[in-house]
C-alpha cells in the first residue's frame, strides 16, 4: 500500500486552474488509478469573484453559467459603440458555482484528495517534494498554482501592468438596466488621464455587477474606486437609490514577467502563476481550458506538461501591447477605441484567443498604427 503521503500527482491551489486540470483528469480513463491530492489553504467556499469569457456556441462550462450575454457595448469618452458579438456569447460563472461542482464531482471519486494546508515550498528532483505546514508530501509530478517570490522581488526588469479593479453588485428598487447588453468599457469617466474604466455587467433589470477597473503601472488606495463607483452609478446610470450586495476586488498581472520559465522537470506551473493570463487583457479562463487540454495529451503522450503550451508571436505582439501601454498610459482608451472600432468582432476574439490569422492580425496592427506602437515594437524587436 502507497504511503499517505505519496501521490502521483499533486496540484498545488484549488483555484481556477487546479480545479479545471483535476476535472480533466477526473474526467480521463487514462488517470482513472493515479493518486491525486490537491492542496490548499483556502477550503475556496466564499465566491471570491466572477469568471466572464466569449465563447462560440456551447462550452464546456454552460451549466455553470449564471449569465450570457449576444451584445455589448463600449463607450469612448465621445464615441458609443454597439457590439454584435455573433457567433459568440460572453458568459459569467460565479466562482463559488463553480468551486462547488468540482469539488463535489471530486469528492465522489476516490483517487482524490483535498489537503487542507498551507505549501511553504517545492523542491524538484525525481520525486518532487512539497512542504507544508504541517507535513511533508511526494509525488511523480507536481503542478503548481502559487506565484513565484521572483515576480515581487525582479519586477523592475519587466513590464508589469496591474489590472486592480473594484466592483460592487448593486441592486435599485425600480428597472434600471438592460439585462441583454453588457458595458466591455465605459471611458466617460476617467481617473485623470490614465487608462481606467467601468465595466458593467447587467444581471436582470435591477441588479448588476459595476466595476471601475485601471490598466495602469500603479495601484491606488481602495477610497479611489469607491469614488469613481459612486460617480459612474449617480452621472452615467443615474441612479440614485440602490444597495451594494456583493462586492469584488482584485489585482490581475499583465506583464511581461516570464512565469513559463519557472517550469521545470518535474514541476509545472500553472494558473497566473505559469503565465496563463493574457498579458494584455488579464483574461485567462478560456486560455485555462486550452492549455489544460494540452497539458492532458502531452503527459498521455509522455512529453514534458509544458509542451507547446506558449506561441511565441503572441508573447511578442503583448510585449508590444503592454510597452505602449506603461509608457503612454493615456493612450489606453485611444487603442481599445481603434481596436473595438476597426475591427470585427469575429477578428478582435480570434486574435485574443490566439487562433487569429497573420492577415487579422496585419489588420489589427494597422487599425493601431501610431508613433507609440512604432516606437514600442522596435524597443521590443
Ligand atoms: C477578482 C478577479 C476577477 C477575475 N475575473 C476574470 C474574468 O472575468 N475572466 C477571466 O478570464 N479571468 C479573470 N480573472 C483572472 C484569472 O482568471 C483568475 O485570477 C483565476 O482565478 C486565476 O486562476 P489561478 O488558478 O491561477 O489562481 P486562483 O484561482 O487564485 O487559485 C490559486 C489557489 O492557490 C491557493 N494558494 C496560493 N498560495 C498557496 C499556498 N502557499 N499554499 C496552498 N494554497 C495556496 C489559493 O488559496 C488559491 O485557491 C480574475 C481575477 C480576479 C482576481
Amino acid at each position: 500500500m502507497k504511503s499517505p503521503f505519496t501521490f502521483d500527482y499533486i496540484i498545488i491551489g484549488n483555484g481556477l486552474a487546479g480545479l479545471q486540470l483535476a476535472l480533466a483528469f477526473a474526467e480521463d480513463s487514462y488517470f482513472k488509478n493515479k493518486k491525486i491530492a490537491l492542496i490548499d489553504k483556502s477550503r475556496k467556499s466564499t465566491n471570491d469573484k466572477t469568471w466572464s469569457f466569449w465563447e462560440k456556441e456551447d462550452g464546456k462550462w454552460d451549466h455553470l453559467i449564471s449569465k450570457s450575454w449576444n451584445e455589448a457595448l463600449f463607450f469612448s469618452s465621445k464615441q458609443k459603440l454597439e457590439l454584435n458579438l455573433s457567433p459568440y456569447q460572453y458568459k459569467s460563472i460565479r466562482a463559488i458555482d463553480f468551486y462547488n461542482n468540482a469539488k463535489t464531482q471530486l469528492k465522489s471519486k476516490s483517487n482524490f484528495h483535498f489537503i487542507i494546508d498551507n505549501v511553504l515550498s517545492t523542491e524538484e528532483g525525481t520525486k518532487p517534494i512539497v512542504t507544508t505546514s504541517k507535513s511533508k508530501y511526494t509525488a511523480n509530478h507536481v503542478f503548481d498554482s502559487r506565484l513565484t517570490k521572483d515576480y515581487f522581488n525582479k519586477k523592475d526588469k519587466y513590464t508589469i501592468i496591474n489590472q486592480h479593479f473594484k466592483g460592487w453588485i448593486i441592486e435599485t428598487e425600480t428597472t434600471a438596466f438592460n439585462p441583454e447588453v453588457f458595458t466591455m468599457m465605459d471611458y466617460r469617466i476617467k481617473d485623470n488621464n490614465q487608462t481606467t474604466f467601468t465595466y458593467v455587467l447587467p444581471l436582470s433589470q435591477n441588479k448588476a455587477l459595476v466595476e471601475f477597473t485601471y490598466f495602469t503601472p500603479k495601484i491606488v488606495e481602495d477610497h479611489i474606486y469607491d469614488r469613481y463607483l459612486k460617480l459612474y452609478i449617480s452621472d452615467i446610470l443615474k441612479i440614485e437609490n440602490y444597495k451594494i450586495t456583493e462586492e469584488e476586488s482584485g489585482n490581475i498581472p499583465m506583464t511581461t514577467f516570464p512565469f513559463e520559465n519557472y517550469s521545470s522537470k518535474n514541476i509545472t506551473k500553472i494558473g497566473t502563476g505559469g503565465g496563463w493570463v493574457k498579458g494584455s487583457t488579464g483574461y485567462s479562463f478560456k486560455h485555462t481550458e486550452k492549455k489544460i487540454t494540452q497539458i492532458v495529451s502531452n503527459i498521455k503522450e509522455g512529453k514534458r506538461p509544458t509542451y507547446g503550451l506558449f506561441k511565441k508571436r503572441y508573447k511578442f505582439y503583448d510585449k508590444i501591447f503592454l510597452k505602449v501601454l506603461h509608457d503612454n498610459n493615456e493612450n489606453g482608451e485611444w487603442i481599445f477605441k481603434q481596436f473595438y472600432a476597426k475591427n470585427s468582432v469575429n477578428t478582435m476574439f480570434s486574435f485574443l484567443d490566439e487562433n487569429s490569422s497573420f492577415k487579422d492580425e496585419l489588420k489589427i496592427m494597422m487599425s493601431l498604427f501610431s508613433f507609440s506602437f512604432i516606437k514600442a515594437f522596435f524597443k521590443t524587436l
